[in-house]
């Protein structure tokens, strides 16, 4: 019975996601901070609609741009009312889907304060394991459930841990010997957490191992691709279910262009894998929302080793930072173009509401039962 319960649960799903698409791109405009300047260096070059909260407005050397995304979040919006839009896409981990969440833009446009946050002010990181921990608990009288961490980097298309008692050591991706297809890395730190404080002693050991033999953590993590991977294994009692999700956080190198500064030898390297490795997520993304045949995962560590997290009914939501200083209107002009091209593809005769708004929500999912019968792709 639980069994059919959770295919009747899994196909309303596949349903809504063919109708609305798995993938969603949001935008995220920061605040003016000093680092910006004062006067016309730091002037405010993005506006935003009244009535629409899918679209933004961007003055670049005298025109003004628009941009449509999924939902756009102004400079006041909290962390809470970010997190409220992604909350149904992490525990969606629960009942076993694994779910990507990017953090994408310029160095200095927010990625890290979307993602980390403060400690006053938390980000969707320690958010979503707080509320991981919430779900599971009120489903303790049925369910068994183990929450893991893995938190790891990419620095020129180099896999390290950060976990690890070695993490200096360069890890390879493989494919399970299993025959299932699936991909891991052999040596990844996976550790299992009960409670908030163990993350955040988790947290704070990913940082000390991030700094380690790097000069300036700041110029580092603006340089590399951070990965929070947690996996939530679930088990029913009574019938014997098993469920696997994963909930892949990241927060990417700055998309800023270097080339145009004249970078050499190992800045210049850097750049060169940072483009080719940002490119080649752009280029999955696109793949899989225009349901394309053949995904080029290969092309990147980051898209190879996230490729059973952002293939099949996974979920996908890309972040799009951006500074709304004058001064920066160039690269947050990429930015954008960046998040449109990786949204814009046509999902067939669907109208433009059903692919808008938030991720449904249980109720929906168990409400909707529209018989249409399509297949997917
Ligand atoms: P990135 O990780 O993209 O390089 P950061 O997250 O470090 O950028 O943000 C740069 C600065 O702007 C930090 O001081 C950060 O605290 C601040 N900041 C970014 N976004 C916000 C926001 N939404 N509200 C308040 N401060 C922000
Ligand atoms: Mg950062």
């Amino acid at each position: 019975k639980y069994r059919r319960e959770l295919q009747l649960r899994k196909k309303c799903h596949n349903e809504l996601v063919r109708l609305k698409g798995n993938i969603r791109v949001f935008g995220r405009v920061r605040p003016i901070t000093k680092e910006d300047g004062e006067g016309a260096e730091a002037a405010n070059a993005v506006t935003f609609d009244a009535d629409d909260d899918a679209v933004l407005h961007l003055l670049h050397k005298g025109k003004l741009v628009s941009f449509e995304l999924d939902k756009v979040f102004p400079p006041q919006a909290s962390q809470e009312e970010v997190f409220q839009e992604v909350q149904a896409l992490v525990t969606s981990c629960i009942d076993g889907y694994n779910v990507c969440i990017f953090a994408y833009g310029q160095t200095g446009a927010g990625k890290t304060y979307t993602m980390e946050g403060t400690a006053a002010n938390p980000g969707i990181n320690q958010r979503a394991l707080q509320l991981l921990f919430s779900e599971v608990r009120g489903k303790a009288a049925d369910w068994d459930y183990a929450i893991s961490v893995s938190a790891a980097e990419i620095y020129n298309e180099s896999l390290r841990d950060l976990l690890g008692k070695e993490p200096q050591e360069k890890l390879e991706i493989k494919l399970c010997p299993d025959g299932s297809g699936q991909l891991y890395v052999p040596g990844l730190t996976e550790f299992r957490v009960q409670s908030v404080e163990d993350i955040n002693k988790v947290f704070e050991f990913g940082h000390v191992n991030r700094a380690t033999e790097c000069t300036n953590l700041n110029e580092h993590s603006s340089r590399s691709h951070a990965l929070l991977i947690v996996t939530v294994r679930g088990l029913d009692r009574s019938t014997g279910l098993r469920t696997t999700g994963k909930l892949n956080l990241v927060d990417l190198a700055g998309s800023e262009r270097v080339g145009r500064s004249g970078a050499e030898g190992s800045r210049l390297r850097e750049a060169q894998h940072i483009n080719k490795s940002l490119s080649a997520l752009g280029d999955v993304i696109y793949a899989l929302r225009s349901r394309q045949g053949h995904v080029p995962f290969r092309n990147s560590k980051l898209t190879y080793l996230l490729q059973d997290s952002l293939s099949g009914d996974s979920k996908t939501l890309m972040m799009v930072q951006v500074s709304p200083a004058e001064k920066n209107t160039s690269e947050t002009l990429c930015s954008l173009k960046f998040a449109e091209r990786v949204r814009s593809v046509e999902l067939g005769p669907v109208s433009r509401k059903a692919e808008l708004g938030s991720w449904p929500s249980q109720e929906q999912l168990e409400g909707d039962s529209s018989g249409t019968t399509a297949p997917l792709g």
